[in-house]
């Protein structure tokens, strides 16, 4: 096997060598166009960038749509520039100190708007840089009102003053520089798969263990961190501040840049600000059509590059130089499981208006157990499922799990608890790969350097499940059988416990069934308890060894398999019933 050059692997991966290009380019073109005005429109598109890798962590990664990032970027210039000109503070003060203010703000109010969801969310955020942008107009003592305040000085860092031009641009681009490698840490390696897995799948993460609330909080925070940063600067390189600095066209154009860039890539970022600073400049020669070529050059961007600028440039390179697949990674050892323990509920019940869909009901699960609960549609089996998965919040009753009571907590705690899941309509990220799709659910375990590890783990459990042929392949893009595969292994990863599986078998072929009951009947086996939600009783006689029936939401029968199968009771409610659509009862 010959030795891969390392600097050809680098630039041959994803859109290294034309970011590598883009650097050189963006340091080599004041060298051309060297004046003045061209240094100070470069200095404002690396402010720019760096609001913008800001916003990409609630925007992009944690896929909220805040309409804040404007208001954190004006509030941090205000603060820097209320601080340089009232107090003579020097960058070393106002730097940090909008930085600070703009985070505390995002922290203010992040309790009450994060619980909203999405155009609410948008909605409140768009509020939050009304109330800064009113406060800024009428608290003429400190803000200077309407005219805002003007003569800032020159930036000064320990004495020493930064002037215009090159030495402002260079601070200004090693601050971007400094920004986007600790944006691409944060969110690189397995945080970028379980970001994605959060954004696209968010039942799905929760349910490996990751706290989305908590998540979406610090996306917030450090949105308004990057904001406060940029606004500092943006003060000190235009030396005025001004409430025009808190109105909708600079969140306008942080949300162009991150739209029209890319919404994950930190270069996205960079080349969406470069491009939106400049573009007005390179239409003023049309005069007054500028402001309508300006517009369709935008829509054309947006229409011709609907995944952002690096997106366009990824597929480009992916159909003209499509990356041979890797090797499948070395597998390593299995996920170490949880300690067994045994599931206990009482008097469980959850109404849906009129509706009983769980009515009081009382099940021991012991550890080892396989279980298989039945039913007609509607009897309550993935209410009960999704209740103890934390999906649901009882009304009342009890969930004893590992000497705890587990009701009502949310589903992150209970999938840290040791009770993994999986879901009636598969909840996969179509565009990873199968790999990935399980790696990403052990990024609670392993964190974001701990790719390689999470992968590791992964393979181990694809092999297990007869999936190593499909490591690299996206999940889009495999039959259903083996994409419930995928999702099993994926809820494999933390180890668990204790397994709830909600109509595995839906939609597989007779031969597929076959096998996903001779994988669950070894994991079982193996230590797993299994509770499983199914219509296929045949398929559940394979590996169960008892079965739960369930109408109108309580439990008419629980027993060996045979004995539920003769239950009158059963009979009447279920069995006798016309089949599902799925085939059911077998
Ligand atoms: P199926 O076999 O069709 O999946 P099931 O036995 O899993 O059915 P559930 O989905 O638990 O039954 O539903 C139990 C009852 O609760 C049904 O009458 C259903 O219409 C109702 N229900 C479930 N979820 C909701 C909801 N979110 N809002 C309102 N009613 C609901």
């Amino acid at each position: 096997m010959t030795a891969r050059n390392p600097v050809r692997a680098w630039l041959g991966r994803d859109i290294n060598v034309l970011l590598l290009a883009g650097a050189i380019g963006l340091a080599a073109w004041p060298f051309f166009a060297g004046d003045a005005y061209s240094l100070r429109l470069l200095t404002v598109a690396g402010i720019y960038a760096l609001a913008a890798i800001g916003y990409q962590f609630v925007f992009g990664h944690a896929g909220a749509l805040s309409l804040a990032q404007g208001a954190f970027f004006g509030f941090g210039a205000y603060v820097a520039g209320i601080l340089s000109v009232r107090m003579g503070a020097g960058f070393e003060v106002t730097f940090p100190a909008a930085i600070a203010a703009s985070t505390v703000l995002a922290a203010l109010v992040a309790l009450p708007v994060l619980r909203l969801q999405s155009h609410y969310f948008a909605l409140a955020t768009l509020g939050i840089g009304q109330v800064v942008l009113l406060v800024a107009v009428n608290w003429e003592s400190v803000t200077g009102g309407a005219n805002g305040i003007p003569n800032v000085p020159a930036l000064s860092l320990l004495g020493a003053t930064v002037g215009r031009g090159w030495p402002m641009l260079l601070l200004v681009w090693s601050l971007v520089a400094i920004g986007a490698l600790i944006a691409r840490r944060l969110t690189g390696g397995l945080t970028g798969a379980a970001l994605r897995l959060m954004r696209e799948q968010p039942m799905a993460a929760e349910a490996a263990g990751i706290d989305i609330r908590g998540v979406r909080f610090a996306a917030f925070l450090l949105s308004a961190l990057y904001g406060g940063a940029a606004g500092a600067l943006q003060v000190h390189t235009v030396r005025v501040v001004s409430p025009e600095v808190l109105e909708f066209p600079v969140m306008v154009m942080l949300l162009a840049i991150a739209v029209i860039g890319g919404r994950t890539s930190v270069a996205g970022a960079i080349l969406g600000a470069v491009l939106l600073v400049h573009l007005p400049e390179w239409f003023r020669p049309l005069e007054r059509y500028y402001l309508m070529a300006y517009g369709l050059a935008l829509l054309a961007m947006i229409v011709a590059a609907p995944w952002g600028l690096i997106g366009l440039l990824r597929h480009v390179r992916q159909r003209w130089l499509p990356e041979p697949e890797p090797p499948p990674p070395v597998a390593g050892p299995m996920p170490v499981g949880r300690p067994p323990a045994r599931l206990e509920i009482t008097g469980l019940t959850r109404r849906f208006g009129g509706i009983r869909a769980v009515d009081g009901i009382d099940l021991v699960v012991t550890p080892g157990e396989s279980v298989g609960i039945v039913g007609a549609n509607g009897s309550g089996k993935t209410t009960l499922l999704n209740m103890i998965a934390g999906a649901e919040k009882p009304d009342s009753g009890r969930i004893g799990w590992a000497q705890a009571d587990i009701a009502g907590l949310p589903p992150y705690r209970i999938a840290r608890a040791g009770i993994a899941r999986t879901f009636q309509t598969l909840k996969l990220v179509d565009g990873t790969t199968a790999l990935d799709n399980v790696a990403a659910a052990s990024w609670h375990e392993f964190g974001g350097p701990g790719r390689d590890a999470a992968r590791a783990a992964a393979m181990a459990l694809l092999q297990k499940l007869d999936l190593a042929e499909t490591a690299w392949k996206p999940c889009g893009a495999l039959p259903p059988g083996l994409r419930r595969r995928v999702e099993i292994a994926r809820a494999l990863i933390g180890g668990p416990a204790l397994l709830l599986l909600d109509e595995p078998a839906a939609g597989l072929t007779a031969a597929e069934r076959d096998s996903l009951a001779g994988t669950l009947a070894a994991l079982n086996n193996d230590g797993t308890t299994v509770v499983v939600v199914e219509h296929d009783l045949a398929f559940l006689e394979k590996f169960v060894a008892r079965i739960v029936c369930l109408d109108q939401g309580r439990i008419i029968a629980d027993g060996a398999p045979a004995d539920v199968r003769a239950d009158p009771g059963v009979v009447a409610a279920w069995l006798g019933q016309p089949l599902d659509e799925g085939g059911g009862h077998g």
